[in-house]
């Protein structure tokens, strides 16, 4: 056997499975099929809670911190603001995700960059790897390959729900910047099915919009839109504008089949109100981590993993995947419930960034909202 555990992808998921594993001894591999750092589409948003998730003495750059969520609606200028201390931490995800991969390597992983993974074959006792160079062997596999899962898909049913969203950088001057700067803004009435945000940088902004139906939307044509109702003209450069996914429902257990293990986005970890995918991306690569360093054999692994995702990772996103229909259903429902719960609604957003809350355990405290939501689960 060449190694005790193989994961594919260099994402925040990918990075602390092999984190944990490194750590605790195991002959441990990292495949990514760019070169690394790589780019990602993404707002580089990281909320208070997930920060948590990370190990106390990982260095990583910060953009700025926000210490302020604003839920927005514009017809008429309706705002609702929370103000707590660091409740989101802005980054470059290059950089990011590759503090996370150099914090693993200092650990003990070996990482391959530049290597696709081309398919993987399951046995009873390891996994085969083929790469387009070399065959690996491995007890264990970890699939972090994000959104895209062409691996994860061979062997999965894909009933996650992928919604697209665009992200672009706005490079703007210290004075048009100050307007921004403190704020993780969300703008809820822009697009009938979904929001657009605006997360300040050093030297620039991103402007995002995320789509959370399967209808078209048009999404560059309201992305402008919302680009000049910001006073973004085009004396402001606007670089990388681009499109990717997000996965807004999970996939169906179980997340390990044959000695695989799905984490982050290819299992379809991803909040499906706010897209949020990063606290559910690092939790589930830890716990892949942890499960294989504990369990003694795949059946055991197999116990550990579910058990530690099941509450605040599955039965989590299963509510919030619940709870979105209604509030995305519907505009005017969204803005009806903005102006009379836009406060609490706020407050309750700031707790769930923090690690306060979560949807389940309040929805747990109002039994009759929870039986019209949830049915009878
Ligand atoms: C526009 C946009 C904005 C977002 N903004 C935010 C935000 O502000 N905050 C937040 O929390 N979340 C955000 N998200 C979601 C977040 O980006 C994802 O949830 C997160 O990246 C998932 O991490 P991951 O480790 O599962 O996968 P990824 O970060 O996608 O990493 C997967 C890696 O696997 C590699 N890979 C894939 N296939 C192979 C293969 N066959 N062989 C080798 N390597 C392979 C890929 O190259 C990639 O590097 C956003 C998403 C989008 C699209």
């Amino acid at each position: 056997m060449d190694f005790d555990v193989v994961i594919i992808g260099s994402g925040p998921a990918g990075g602390m499975a092999a984190v944990q594993c490194a750590e605790a001894g195991l002959k441990t591999v990292l495949l990514e099929k760019v070169d690394l750092p790589r780019r990602k589409v993404c707002a580089g948003g990281v909320v208070k809670r997930a920060i948590q998730l990370l190990p106390n003495d990982l260095d990583y750059p910060i953009e700025s911190v926000c210490d302020t969520v604003e839920l927005r609606l514009h017809d008429p200028e309706t705002s609702f603001k929370e103000h707590r201390e660091d409740l989101v931490t802005m980054v470059d995800r290059a950089k990011f995700d590759y503090s996370i991969i150099q914090y693993a390597e200092k650990k003990g992983a070996q990482i391959f960059d530049g290597v696709e993974v081309k398919s993987v074959q399951p046995h009873e006792n390891h996994v085969e790897i083929v790469t387009a160079e070399k065959t690996y062997t491995t007890a264990y596999l970890i699939l972090a390959e994000g959104a895209n899962a062409r691996i994860a898909n061979c062997f999965w049913d894909d009933d996650r729900v992928l919604a697209p969203a665009l992200e672009s950088e706005v490079m703007l001057p210290p004075e048009k910047l100050a307007e921004f700067q403190g704020i993780a803004r969300f703008d809820f009435d822009v697009i009938s099915s979904g929001y657009t945000w605006v997360f300040p940088k050093k030297d620039h902004i991103s402007v995002g919009i995320g789509h959370f139906s399967t209808k078209k939307a048009g999404l560059n044509k309201i992305f402008d839109a919302y680009k000049q109702q910001l006073g973004l003209t085009g004396e402001y450069e606007e670089r990388n504008r681009k499109g990717y996914v997000i996965p807004i429902k999970p996939r169906q257990a179980p997340y390990m089949k044959q000695r695989m293990i799905l984490v982050g986005d290819a299992a379809g970890f991803a909040d499906p109100i706010t897209a949020e995918g990063f606290t559910y991306a690092l939790k589930s690569g830890i716990e892949a981590g942890n499960a294989i360093v504990k369990g003694n054999n795949p059946d055991e692994v197999f116990e550990l993993y579910h058990e530690a995702i099941k509450e605040d990772v599955v039965q989590e996103l299963n509510v919030i995947s619940k709870l979105s229909k209604p509030f995305y259903f519907s505009q005017k429902i969204r803005k009806i419930l903005f102006k009379r719960y836009g406060e609490r609604l706020c407050r309750g957003m700031a707790n769930v960034i923090e690690g306060k809350q979560t949807y389940h355990k309040a929805l747990s405290k109002h039994d009759f909202i929870a039986r019209l939501v949830l049915g009878s689960n």
